[in-house]
């Protein structure tokens, strides 16, 4: 059984419901949904087919939606932009305004207030490269240093400079209310800069979902070095972080990133807390059947650092293999799996008795080779205590009587979700979980497990038992 999860971003090449249900067989643990680019009424048809599609499969997707954040894009362009090293082009802000062929349109009004005659202004993850050579009221000249194709709204980065953008612009809160109204099970809130972006998001969920404000899990979003040095703080208080490796390498040096992920994973381990390696994984296989060597070894790096998920981006939104690219997550992990990882929860922090009996109920099903870690849990606390502690041999069966509790648990490291009815006897819930384990998991009378529970015995007491199933 594969440990590491997968993430799809869903777009136009992957919005059918057949396409999805595809996914979800080869692979896919959760979609993604990206808000820079999906409307609300687009997004509404996929959290659909997740619903219908969660009906009928064994284990269910769950789903992120991404915000856009105070993000920076090109305009919408008829055509590419042939953009040559030496040119000379104008970008203008503020809408409204005719603009030549040849000129690009940002989102940012102040743009031209916030940076200086010389900056650089970095397009499309990079590949783009442009030097400010004079500013005027609404538009100004620069000079292409990297020259290539422009599309339509692609990423703007000013490397260094603080955009002075609220952590949850006025899109943003749209598209949370939009996702609050409908099922969700993670928001990922883009560019986080410090510990009280994350809050913000908190309070305004609270503010108007107050019932979902509990099991809404939030995922900062790593992607500049205002970030990275708050970093600390930021894993506090959320649920989890991704490594938003697209921007991430254009506002850092470059260099850099391999040890800014490493430490962002370990410190996500450290603290408990989920963590996602997004984007590029799979880049080159948007157009080619098969990855490149570097991907692969890539890919095999963030299984290895035992990331919870891994993510795909243009890859499954616009590229040639959906498909194919899921089936080379799925075993290249399963391959990189088989060999001890990192380990970096050899550190991890527990704060409580019941952190220390899910440590315990994982190095006794490790130590038994028990066939599998069976937690019974109501919000998924305690799998996420469970999770926490990665275990090597024994996957975890989570069993929960809530639905949105179950979709949550997607994200969980070798964590394998399910929905039963609690029965005031824990004998009888118990059965329960072992008929599923039959049922769905391939278990056979006699198989062992470890449980752990705090409804063994009753809500306050964690029990923990060797099993065998009937
Ligand atoms: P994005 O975030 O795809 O929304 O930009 C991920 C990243 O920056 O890597
Ligand atoms: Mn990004």
């Amino acid at each position: 059984m594969r440990k590491t999860k997968i993430i799809c971003t869903i777009g136009p090449a992957t919005s059918s419901y057949e396409m999805l249900a595809k996914m979800h067989e080869t692979g896919m643990d959760i979609i993604r949904l990206n808000m820079s680019h999906a409307t609300h009424k687009w997004a509404e048809r996929m959290i659909g087919h997740i619903v219908e599609l969660n009906k009928h499969s064994a284990f269910p997707v769950g789903i992120l939606l991404d915000t856009q954040g105070p993000e920076i894009r090109t305009g919408v362009r008829e055509s590419d932009l042939d953009l040559k090293a030496g040119d000379e082009i104008t970008i203008t802000v503020r809408d409204g305004m005719s603009v030549e062929e040849s000129s690009i349109r940002i989102n940012y009004d102040e743009l031209i207030d916030t940076v200086n005659v010389g900056d650089k202004i970095t397009v499309d993850n990079g590949l783009i490269n442009l030097q400010v050579l004079e500013k005027h009221h609404n538009l100004m000249r620069c000079m292409v240093l990297d020259g290539g194709k422009l599309g339509s709204k692609k990423h703007v980065n000013l490397p260094g400079i603080r955009v002075n953008l609220p952590a949850i612009t006025q899109n943003d809160r749209e598209d949370i209310l939009f996702g609050l109204e409908h099922e969700l099970d993670y928001i990922a809130l883009s560019f986080v800069r410090e510990a009280d972006d994350v809050l913000q998001l908190r309070s305004f969920i609270e503010e108007h979902k107050p019932e979902k404000a509990n099991t809404i899990k939030i995922i900062a979003k790593i992607e500049d070095q205002q970030g990275v040095n708050n970093l600390e703080q930021i894993v506090q208080v959320c649920d989890g972080i991704m490594v938003a490796r697209g921007d991430l390498g254009v506002e850092i040096d470059l260099a850099e990133l391999p040890n800014t992920q490493r430490r962002i994973v370990q410190m996500c381990a450290e603290y408990g807390k989920r963590v996602i390696v997004a984007t590029h994984l799979l880049e080159s296989m948007i157009e080619n059947p098969i990855p490149t060597r570097a991907e692969v070894t890539d890919v095999a790096n963030a299984v290895y650092e035992e990331a919870d998920a891994i993510m795909l981006s243009g890859e499954t939104t616009v590229g040639k293999h959906p498909l194919r690219c899921i089936r080379y997550l799925d075993s290249i992990a399963r391959a990189t799996e088989r060999k001890p990882g990192l380990d970096f929860t050899r550190k991890l922090r527990k704060n409580s008795d019941k952190e220390h009996l899910a440590a315990t109920a994982v190095e006794l099903a490790d130590s038994l080779e028990a066939r599998g870690i069976v937690v019974v849990t109501r919000h998924g606390i305690m799998a996420n205590f469970v999770t926490n502690c990665h275990p090597h041999r024994s996957p975890i069966f989570a069993f929960t009587n809530i639905g949105v509790t179950r979709r949550i648990m997607t994200l969980n490291r070798y964590v394998y979700p399910f929905k039963i009815e609690f029965s005031k006897e824990p004998e009888e819930t118990l059965a329960r979980a072992f008929r599923e384990l039959k049922d769905k998991a391939g278990f056979v009378p006699g198989d062992k497990v470890v449980v752990i529970s705090d409804l063994l015995i009753d809500q306050d007491t964690v029990g923990i038992q060797i099993r065998y199933l009937p």
